[in-house]
């Protein structure tokens, strides 16, 4: 339980996929363009923030220095120790960043009730920094429209936007400027969590790495174009969507992490249509017909010690939402 002054805001947060990630050459300012299809999926993070000031006084400021961060529920050992709670928690930036659009002190304290597979490839502490920004919007009272926080979660970070949106969308750029993506149907996955994470720098460098060494006749494999991924979401059809699964960084997530090609196997030999790295790995997920046919794959899954643990999940769902506490309403 937090404790501050006044009742906390609560928002849920999904984590999200990539049904298609093209990853570009690496560019002279150190970064990639992206050609990315993201899908949020019902696997959740918590974020509840409470004000520090008291209305007395002097603001309790919690300076960059010390911010006032901390793991909520459950707390796993991998959590407590990868998540940082200092300044450099991505639920942090997000309260600073948008103190500064509101201009005002980042009195707060933010609680993290983390679902979502840290350094998964599953954009987790995005996902805390786009909650802490829609739930400070609410506890600040702020008159921001919906453009102006997507522009503040843009700024924090590359996919930070995308889960504020949620759904299923196009993005480009560093995958910050989004479209939204025509999809009227459920998909239903099957999510292999692993009990380590890769760093999503390292997987970026080892593609680089990957690419500059392979040899001309033999170069490595690019995704092919959007168009056709797009197009089998809007048809809602799973077995077309299954063919066009792909990932640029799957590749150099399974050169660091060679056991994740059989954890690729085993979904599809548990009768999933297909399985994808997510992101930069190492979680991956599966593609399966239907509801009941997502339980059978995550059922035999989960006895193949291929990875620690399984979810079944779903997509799309919306995005970052207040579900507790909201003083507007
Ligand atoms: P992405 O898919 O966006 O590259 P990821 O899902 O692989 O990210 P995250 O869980 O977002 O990885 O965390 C990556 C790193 O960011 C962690 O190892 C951790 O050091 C740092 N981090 C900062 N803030 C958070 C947060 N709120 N939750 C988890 N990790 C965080």
């Amino acid at each position: 339980m937090l404790s501050a002054v006044g009742p906390p805001v609560t928002v849920r947060v999904p984590a999200k996929i990539n049904l298609h990630l093209a990853v570009g050459d690496l560019r002279p300012d150190g970064y990639h363009d992206l050609v990315t299809v993201f899908q949020a999926l019902n696997l959740f993070d918590e974020i509840s923030v409470v004000s520090t000031h008291t209305g007395r006084g002097p603001v309790d400021r919690i300076g960059p220095g010390a911010p006032g961060i901390e793991l909520l529920g459950d707390v796993t050992d991998a959590q407590r120790a990868d998540v940082p709670l200092d300044a450099s928690n991505l639920a942090w930036k997000a309260a600073v960043a948008l103190a500064e659009v509101a201009g005002r002190e980042p009195d707060v304290r933010i609680g993290l009730r983390k679902s979502i597979p840290v350094a998964g490839g599953m954009a987790g502490g995005s996902a805390d920094a786009a909650g802490t920004l829609l739930a400070l919007a609410a506890l600040w009272r702020l008159d921001l429209g919906r453009e102006a926080l997507m522009e503040v979660a843009a700024g924090v970070g590359s996919d930070v936007a995308f889960a504020l949106h949620g759904g299923t969308a196009l993005g480009t750029g560093r995958g910050e400027n989004l479209v939204p993506v025509l999809s009227r149907h459920t998909f239903h996955w099957v999510v292999a969590l692993q009990d380590h994470g890769l760093s999503t720098p390292a997987v970026f460098g080892e593609l680089d790495r990957l690419r500059a060494t392979s040899a001309a006749d033999t170069p490595v494999k690019r995704v092919g174009s959007v168009e056709p991924v797009l197009e089998a979401v809007a048809s809602g059809e799973a077995r077309s969507l299954a063919l066009l699964l792909g990932n640029d960084l799957q590749a150099a997530a399974v050169s660091m992490d060679p056991g994740l090609r059989r954890t690729l196997r085993a979904g599809v030999t548990a009768g999933a249509l297909a399985g994808v790295v997510s992101g930069s790995g190492p979680t991956c997920v599966f593609l399966c017909a239907d509801g009941p046919s997502a339980v059978r794959v995550a059922a035999e899954l989960s006895g193949a010690g291929v990875c620690r643990t399984v979810r079944v999940a779903h997509g799309p769902v919306p995005g970052a939402k207040v579900i507790d506490g909201d003083p507007a309403r």
